[in-house]
């Protein structure tokens, strides 16, 4: 379950960043993760759990945002909104993904 790990690099940030501002505690991480990122958010939901457990985020929520997977086509340069395929809706030439395989930390909340 890579899952695990991934909540821990994220929290080892989150608990960098309440050092850095000197905050005893962490609020609120909200998360952008892309579609196609290959992340279960329900194993992710149950990592943070795991994660935050006896720790100054152990009350903090998780707010994730799911980023759809949107393409940009090789040949005409069209973007578009794929839920499978990078295939071009137009020319139906390969495209590369710009969006919707992404993990970003989109804020950390601390007080
Ligand atoms: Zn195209």
């Amino acid at each position: 379950m890579h899952e695990v790990s991934l909540m821990m690099s994220i929290m080892d940030i989150a608990f960098r960043t309440a050092r850095d501002e000197n905050a005893c505690k962490i609020n609120k991480i909200s998360l952008q993760i892309g579609e196609k990122a290959g992340i279960v958010v329900d194993s992710l939901e149950f990592a943070f759990e795991m994660v935050t457990k006896n720790t100054i985020a152990k009350d903090a929520s998780l707010e994730i945002e799911t980023v759809p997977l949107k393409g940009e086509c090789l040949v005409c340069g069209l973007q578009f909104v794929s839920s499978e395929f990078l295939i071009c809706t137009e020319c139906g030439n390969f495209a590369k993904a710009i969006s919707g395989q992404e993990l970003n930390i989109q804020s950390i909340e601390v007080e």
